[in-house]
């Protein structure tokens, strides 16, 4: 048999049109939700931030959430709430978007990478037990892919250490039964289109702690103690600013949308379920593409879903890998960069060779697209464009 000509190589792609990696759903209902918040009395900082905030809590198992304007943001309450400050460090997995990291630096901490699992991409409780010192102050695990951490696991290391949840990846998810959200003291969820529930732009934590909420309400309003509903409740102008917080807040309107599309998040969970089972049947016979191995004891909410290429089976890379799947019309991305190679963490003295797994993992990871608008053809095609690449590019 001839092999099929790659699209890269002037032969016809398996696609027309490009199939993205993500992409939002948005509903005719999520529509009527924001037009509903446009036409009423609060555009931010009304009822549809408590809304959100009690549909989020209910869907992560969690007594409280407070939303804010990002997951980068949802990141950095979590960290000052948690007492995060200059002189501590906190350990992050090495392979994660850099806000993960980020969020310490805001705070004048330092972060250290821990190394990651082969088969999850998960943060590794034997490299984070090698990470931890005396000023460790806190320890952030990835979500990754969408499969919660091992958190039993990581607890058991980190001693009197608290470690959180960076679960932009995994709302919807659950481990043991429990859902993502209710797994550590305090979880921090993002509301990107790409992510599970869209708003636009949005982000929350979860916790039970009434002490932490009231502390991460204050944070993401400038630090100040009450709300104007609150003032107004008490008859009168006065506030206190008491400790330096930020600009955070959700708008009404990212609520509307936010709160609409939570509804939506079981049946998006199930069809990226659907998705990636599609796929891991359609690689099993497929030598030198391995998916990542989900978990036995969790549901895994499959935000990404990522392969790693076996580099002594094939005669090029992951970048021709990259260049021929897009020329296939295959949204694949990668996800992601160690952070500590990152410009700015080499300027701050951070230097490339400490994580052999996480790092070698990231010269030969795919991710292919998962999103629940797909359908099974989309699906299909995508298996079909990873088999040509790879029966072209095989040793
Ligand atoms: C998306 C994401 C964030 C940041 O969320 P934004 O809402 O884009 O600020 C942080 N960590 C991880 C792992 C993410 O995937």
């Amino acid at each position: 048999m001839i092999a099929p000509h790659l699209a890269i190589d002037g032969g016809s792609p398996v696609r027309d049109g490009l199939l993205p990696y993500g992409r939002q759903t948005v509903t005719e209902r999520d529509i009527s939700a924001v037009t509903d918040a446009l036409r009423s009395e609060f555009l931010t900082t009304g009822p549809r931030v408590g809304d959100f905030e009690t549909a989020l809590a209910e869907v992560a198992g969690a007594r409280h959430a407070v939303a804010v304007s990002s997951g980068t943001a949802a990141l950095h309450t979590m960290l000052a709430a948690a007492g995060v400050g200059p002189g501590d460090e906190v350990i992050v997995p090495v392979i994660t978007f850099a806000a993960t990291a980020n969020a310490a630096l805001y705070l004048g901490a330092r972060p250290v990478f821990a190394d990651v699992d082969l088969e999850t991409l998960l943060l590794d409780p034997r490299s984070v037990e090698r990470c931890i010192r005396p000023h460790t102050r806190a320890i952030v695990a990835v979500d990754y892919a969408g499969q919660p951490a091992d958190y039993d696991a990581l607890v058991a290391v980190a001693g009197d250490v608290p470690v959180y949840a960076d679960a932009c990846h995994a709302l919807g998810g659950s481990s043991n039964g429990k859902p993502v959200g209710a797994l550590t003291e305090m979880s921090s969820f993002s509301f990107h289109p790409v992510k599970h529930v869209a708003a636009g732009e949005g982000g929350a934590i979860t916790t039970d702690d009434d002490d932490l909420v009231e502390a991460m309400r204050s944070f993401r309003n400038h630090g100040i103690t009450t709300d104007h509903a609150r003032r107004a409740a008490a008859r009168t102008w006065t506030y206190d600013m008491e400790v330096l917080g930020f600009n955070y807040r959700l708008s009404d309107i990212h609520c509307a949308l936010a709160t609409s599309q939570l509804e939506g998040l079981s049946a998006n969970v199930s069809r990226r379920q659907k998705i990636a089972a599609r796929y891991d049947a359609g690689f099993r016979g497929l030598s030198g593409i391995t998916p990542l191995r989900t978990r036995d004891e969790v549901s895994n909410a499959h935000h990404i879903y990522v392969v790693l290429l076996e580099p002594s089976q094939f005669k090029s890379g992951r970048a021709e890998f990259f260049t021929a799947l897009r020329a296939e019309n295959i949204g694949v991305n990668v996800h992601y960069i160690p952070v500590p190679w990152h410009p700015y963490y080499q300027e701050l003295g951070y230097e490339r060779g400490g994580w052999p797994v996480g790092e070698d993992a990231y010269e030969r990871m795919l991710t292919l697209p998962i999103w629940p608008g797909m359908s099974d053809y989309d699906a299909d095609d995508v298996i079909e464009a990873v088999g040509k690449v790879a029966a072209a590019y095989r040793r």
